[in-house]
């Protein structure tokens, strides 16, 4: 077959000689052939295929080095892998949408203070009905209401405990804005630091979530680790401001399971990130500005696994106040069997 210069093959495949010199660098388009004196590139016309191919999934954002394993398949795989890579995309950029949003809301509402006598709070805990033991925490103060669901077994609560505590410190908080923020994270970083120290070899290491909303003025700061999880009941309409890190969340974001096949998983317990495990307690933060009117609401998966969405959102639009929308959600989780113990805490702005 005849060679082409690089300069034609480049026309052909509407590639600059640039990239297909870096192309050939990478391992990813390697010329037929190279003039051993002049260095200049000649290429095979049947290459334009693998070509053609390289410069669609750059046109998508794929980064070379991922190009490079999608080229070496077969091309059912190579569908699924630019499947998989786009779904990735997506999962990403909503992420940052969420984070934009958030930004963009807290700098142009900018601080505003808030008397401490407009925030009102209540929490409580429940072993729930299937057992005998409570692993679960939770507290509210003026500047702070946070929940943890610590493992079952030995060191559960105690790890669920040093979680609160390690926040605690942070109430009454003095910090502004985006100090809160690394107050929070430095605040989980102990937690987890002090969480590993009670590991006990026989038994094993107990993790717990970590949920926390820390306020100061009208900025809430939001900490995450785990399944639990924050909602924000906002003009009747309720949000939820945290993403379970939990297996098949991870999976349904992969496309590997449907939200209907996760609710009911065997596995679907399974943390993908808590404090005391994993590689460094990584969590997820972010900062809001309250509005006069909101409902926080923050629980364990003992509230928010075992009962409906709307029932949830019904009992919690309900309650004349704090005080008893804890007690409500607590009985509406016992309704529905409470089979694991309950953590909610509750504010009102
Ligand atoms: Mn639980």
């Amino acid at each position: 077959m005849a060679l082409v210069t690089i300069g034609a093959f480049a026309r052909q495949a509407r590639l600059t000689p640039k990239a297909l010199r870096l192309y050939d660098e990478m391992g990813l388009l390697r010329p037929a052939a190279v003039d051993a004196e002049t260095g200049y590139r000649f290429y095979e016309p049947s290459q334009l295929r693998r070509a053609h191919l390289i410069a669609e999934l750059r046109r998508i954002g794929m980064p070379l080095a991922e190009i490079a394993g999608v080229c070496a398949l077969e091309p059912a795989a190579a569908a699924e892998a630019v499947t998989a890579f786009w779904r990735r995309v997506t999962a990403d950029t909503a992420a940052r949408a969420r984070l934009t949003s958030l930004l963009v809301a807290d700098l142009t509402r900018g601080t505003t203070t808030m008397p401490d006598s407009d925030f009102r709070f209540a929490a409580a805990t429940d072993p729930g009905r299937g057992r005998d033991t409570n692993e679960d925490a939770a507290y509210a103060g003026p500047h702070l209401l946070a929940v943890a669901d610590g493992t079952r077994g030995p060191g559960g609560a105690q790890a669920a405990a040093a979680a609160l505590q390690a926040v605690r410190a942070l109430d009454p908080a003095t910090a502004s804005g985006p100090d809160l923020l690394t107050l929070l994270a430095g605040a989980v970083t102990e937690a987890d630091r002090a969480i590993r120290a009670l590991a006990t070899g026989a038994q094993g290491q107990p993790v717990t979530t970590l949920t926390a909303l820390l306020r100061q003025g009208t900025r809430m700061a939001l900490v995450h680790v785990g399944d639990s999880r924050a909602y924000l009941l906002r003009n009747g309409e309720l949000t939820q401001l945290t993403q379970d890190h939990t297996w098949v969340r991870t999976q349904v974001d992969q496309g590997k399971l449907t939200p209907a096949e996760a609710v009911g998983h065997p596995e679907r317990a399974l943390l993908a990130r808590a404090l005391g495990w994993g590689p460094e307690g990584e969590a997820d933060l972010g900062l809001r500005t309250a509005v006069p009117g909101d409902r926080y609401l923050l629980c364990s998966d003992g509230l928010s696994a075992v009962v409906a969405a709307e029932a949830l959102h019904r009992t919690l639009a309900g309650a004349a106040g704090p005080e008893q929308a804890v007690a409500d959600l607590i009985a509406l989780a016992h309704s529905a069997g409470a089979p694991d113990n309950i953590a909610v805490a509750v504010a009102d702005v």
